[in-house]
């Protein structure tokens, strides 16, 4: 009998630049039964992003009518500027077949996936020091100083609520950081509370033999 039936629902989340999305990535392509949820934005493509693998790209009204509809897990304005959202259906219907699902959200968002969802796993990717974070965000590249400084202001808020996460892996060596993500997630396939199917089926098996 397979280890727990149902998918984990994973929030992943960590300021910009941890390598959160390279350990994400790592995780889909070494487990065919993980996947990673693609949330629905109404900020514009970047360069190189492609409508329904990075995001699904709305337009305001669009958006408002997703969120008439009751599509999202979870949305939020981030930057107050953009809405992000999790469209819900995708998560449900893997969660069903038994496979995980990773969301790369914010904080804020993995506080509201946890509230309506409470067997959610919350982990935080770290960086091993806030000075090493800022040399990966300059070394990065992709953005202006002023856009830097103001994602480096959002990292030490969101380290405020890392507390609330289940987890904590430091992004140090990245070969490790996913060897501890997938530790977590099979000690979570283990736990207890998601096998009671299993351990019911073992408990009445007297009058099998
Ligand atoms: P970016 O614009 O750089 O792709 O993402 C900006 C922020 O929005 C990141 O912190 C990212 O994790 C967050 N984000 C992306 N999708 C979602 C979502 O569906 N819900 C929430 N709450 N945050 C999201």
């Amino acid at each position: 009998m397979k280890q727990t039936r149902r998918g984990l629902l994973l929030v992943v989340s960590g300021p910009a630049g941890v390598g959160k999305g390279t350990i994400n990535l790592s995780l889909i392509s070494r487990n065919s039964d993980i996947r990673m949820s693609v949330s629905a934005t109404t900020r514009s493509p970047r360069p190189g992003e492609i409508d329904g693998v990075h995001y699904f790209f709305k337009t305001d009204a669009e958006f408002q009518k997703m969120i008439e509809s009751g599509a999202f897990l979870e949305y939020m304005r981030v930057f107050n500027t953009h809405y992000y959202g999790t469209p819900k259906s995708f998560v449900e219907q893997e969660l069903a077949e038994g496979r995980s699902v990773i969301l790369e959200i914010d904080v804020q968002g993995a506080m509201r996936v946890k509230a309506a969802y409470p067997d959610a796993v919350l982990i935080f990717i770290a960086p091993p020091s806030m000075s090493e974070l800022k040399s990966r965000l300059i070394h990065r590249g992709t953005e202006s100083t002023e856009a830097i400084e103001r994602r480096f202001e959002t990292a030490f808020q969101e380290m405020e609520l890392v507390d609330r996460y289940d987890y904590v892996v430091v992004n140090d060596i990245l070969d490790l950081a996913i060897a501890r993500t997938e530790d977590i997630i099979v000690a979570e396939r283990c736990r207890v509370s998601r096998n009671g199917e299993l351990i019911e089926k073992l408990k009445g098996g007297r009058s099998a033999l």
